[in-house]
């Protein structure tokens, strides 16, 4: 077919499945333009958009100050690889350091590949600085996790099928209860070898799982007390979803318009970036860590072709900056504090949607069905069919996660056309 031609969702549909690999099952909607907290499919219909392409959208849709910047770097230099410098990265470099108060920032492309160098980081640090004897290194990891899709990252997944038929799989993870210090304690003291705990600060595709309050300050200690690498995955949760710039924020200089405001608040020693970093429009991640730690990679020991490229920089820079501009942190948390108490109003009287979960605006709703059931696939079927696009996580859990530049007006109507649709399936 003529790309000149208008396509119809159930060609578009049919053209993926005959030759595109089958690793996703998506929604049926066509999506053709996006633009703040709406999407169109391809014959015109509008929808909210709540799962913000697993919050890498946080900043909206086609942020005109994203794609400006996006625009007039790929018209200048996209790409030099490392082998040359360029007059973007460096000050990109220093701008994301400062954003978020570490002295060095390791540059990659997609989550998965952050999380990786994360671990390769944790465990030369734990060779050359812990002492730890070679090829022992032990990373401790939580039940439940989502850290992407690499052999190693799916190796310490609990998730069958990201797992069955993949191995031999990567050794020297240990794996413990979410939101368990219990567990973390024990685990942590079992060993001489333990070099670092990689943590969500809220468990996301598991379903919006929110720890304890002290959860994270508590973990963190633990890790200080025994000489073991904090490493905070904050992909999915970071950059304002969660109502401040952080989950566990941090030393950073965001002015305190995060406020500093529950006894979570934390420096990891490892803070691993990536979705929402370019607001949706390039695949930019980022591993941030201080001299100490940062300083154990040397020349020709990791890299990216296209890591810290300059079209990354000039994105990455725009989207943080809308971040602080347009107060997302702060809209993120107002509304999300809305989003919980109407829903949780309704969920009192509902005998289909049991629970309301989550922080900022990164949320959940538990439907009253087993994991196995179809119940949210078809809720989020009828939730699209009135206007609305979100996805399961896990079999009865939907997730919702608006764009962040949302407005209260929006945000009701949303809430209205949610209960609505509940009230189809009770
Ligand atoms: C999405 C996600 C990743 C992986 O990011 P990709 O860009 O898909 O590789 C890692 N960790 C968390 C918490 C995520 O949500």
């Amino acid at each position: 077919m003529s790309v000149l031609e208008k396509m119809s969702s159930a060609e578009a549909i049919a053209l993926e499945n005959k030759y595109g690999a089958h690793n996703y099952h998506p929604l049926p909607v066509v999506l053709s333009r996006g633009e703040g907290v709406y999407v169109w499919d391809v014959e015109g219909k509008k929808y909210y958009d709540f799962l913000s392409a697993y919050s890498a959208v946080n900043q909206g849709h086609c942020h005109p100050k994203i794609v400006g910047a996006m625009v007039e770097q790929a018209q200048t230099l996209t790409l030099t690889s490392r082998a040359f410098y360029n007059d973007k990265l460096g000050v990109y470099e220093e701008y994301i350091t400062n954003y978020f108060g570490f002295d060095k920032v390791l540059p990659m492309n997609t989550g998965a590949e952050a999380v990786e160098t994360a671990l390769k980081l944790c465990r030369k640090w734990a060779y050359e600085k812990k002492g730890i004897p070679e090829n022992e290194a032990q990373i401790i990891v939580c039940d439940g996790n989502f850290h992407g899709r690499t052999t190693t990252i799916i190796s310490f997944s609990n998730d069958e099928n990201a797992r069955k038929n993949f191995g031999p799989y990567t050794a020297g993870f240990i794996k413990i209860p979410y939101d368990d210090t219990d567990a973390l304690e024990k685990a942590i003291t079992s060993s001489k070898n333990i070099a670092g705990f990689l943590v969500e600060p809220i468990q996301g595709e598991a379903g919006v799982y929110v720890p304890a309050d002290d959860y994270l300050a508590k973990a963190k200690a633990l890790c200080e007390a025994n000489n073991v690498l904090f490493i905070a995955d904050e992909v999915q949760t970071g950059i304002a979803r969660t109502g401040s710039l952080l989950a566990v924020c941090g030393n950073c200089t965001c002015e305190n318009k995060c406020e500093k405001q529950t006894t979570s608040y934390v420096t990891p020693d490892i803070l691993i970036l990536g979705k929402a970093i370019s607001g949706g429009a390039y695949p930019v991640s980022a591993v941030l860590a201080n001299d100490a730690i940062m300083n154990v990679i040397k020349p020709g020991q990791h890299g990216s072709t296209f890591g810290g490229n300059p079209v990354a920089a000039a994105v990455a820079m725009a989207a943080l900056d809308v971040v602080n501009d347009e107060h997302l942190a702060q809209n993120a948390r107002r509304l999300g504090k809305i989003f919980r108490a109407k829903i949780g109003e309704y969920v009192l009287s509902s005998n289909i949607a049991t629970l309301v979960r989550g922080k900022g605006l990164l949320n959940a709703i538990v439907i009253n069905d087993t994991e196995e059931s179809d119940t949210a696939w078809n809720i989020c079927m009828a939730l699209r069919d009135n206007g609305l696009l979100a996805k399961p996580t896990h079999g009865n859990i939907i997730r919702f996660a608006p764009p962040l530049v949302m407005n209260e007006e929006q945000l009701l109507d949303c809430i209205a056309i949610i209960i609505k649709t509940l009230r189809q399936f009770e």
